[in-house]
């Protein structure tokens, strides 16, 4: 049986709250030290340091999920994952379009930084990233589910969470695996919510400082060879196989 680690919500420096290291190239670096095997690049309302990520990692034995976390009207917070880059670049059109005509306050949220292949700030993000975008949390789910995107609500049980915003999942959708906050003790929270037994629940480390990236969990694979283990396989997993999912 063969454990593969996976960090699926890390922020980089394009995130106004993101550290000035965590540049695509530093992250890659501090994951595949940390042994993780694929990780995901989940900016706010922003995917522009992705494709860079991608092309960096190829250097690299990690693999990278092309990512988001976008703040619904409702502010709740909702990880979209997807197995190529252009169905994620043609959802960030869709965010771009929906968020509020507004600029970003440096001096109050931080600066967002677009790099580039020699992980070099190149530019800035000029919109404002961390707020609500107009788009509802049904509509965001509909759109990244038509572009066979993989949604995953983040930090469910605090701030900016599905189950703490709204107080329910809901029903008429389809969402088989929830984010729950690292520190939140998976049984206990079980235990106030029963309910909860029926999904997927897994944890990311939702990084914002290079130190803070660090697997939450591991896959244990039972008939499958860890480096044969992609996104597709991840996808699969995580959408169909709630039982081998493994806790740190
Ligand atoms: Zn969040
Ligand atoms: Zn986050």
């Amino acid at each position: 049986m063969q454990p593969v680690k996976i960090d699926l919500h890390i922020h980089s420096v394009l995130s106004p709250c993101g550290d000035l290291l965590m540049t695509p190239k530093n992250i890659i670096k501090k994951a595949v030290k940390k042994n993780i095997k694929i990780i995901a690049i989940t900016d706010h309302n922003s995917a522009k340091n992705v494709k860079v990520t991608l092309e960096l990692a190829r250097d690299y034995p990690i693999t990278v999920v092309p990512g988001i976390e976008v703040e619904t009207k409702e502010e709740v917070h909702v990880l979209c994952l997807f197995k190529k880059l252009s169905p994620l670049l043609r959802l960030q059109d869709y965010i771009y379009s929906n968020l509020p005509d507004e600029e970003n306050d440096e001096e109050i949220f931080g600066p967002q930084i677009i790099t580039d292949q020699n992980d070099e700030f190149v530019k800035k993000e000029k919109k404002l990233l961390a707020t609500a975008s107009l788009i509802g949390f049904n509509q965001l789910v509909n759109r990244v589910q038509k572009l066979k995107g993989l949604v995953i609500p983040s930090h469910v049980d605090k701030e900016f969470g599905l189950i703490k915003n709204l107080g329910l999942i809901p029903e008429d959708l389809s969402l088989p695996v929830l984010e729950i906050f690292k520190k939140t003790q998976i049984k206990d929270y079980l235990q106030e919510f029963p309910f909860l037994q029926e999904y997927n629940l897994i944890k990311n480390s939702d990084s914002h400082y290079l130190d803070e990236i660090e697997a939450q969990i591991e896959i244990i694979l039972a008939n499958q060879d860890a480096d044969n283990f992609g996104i597709n396989e991840l996808f699969a997993f995580l959408r169909n196989r709630k039982d081998l999912i493994f806790l740190c």
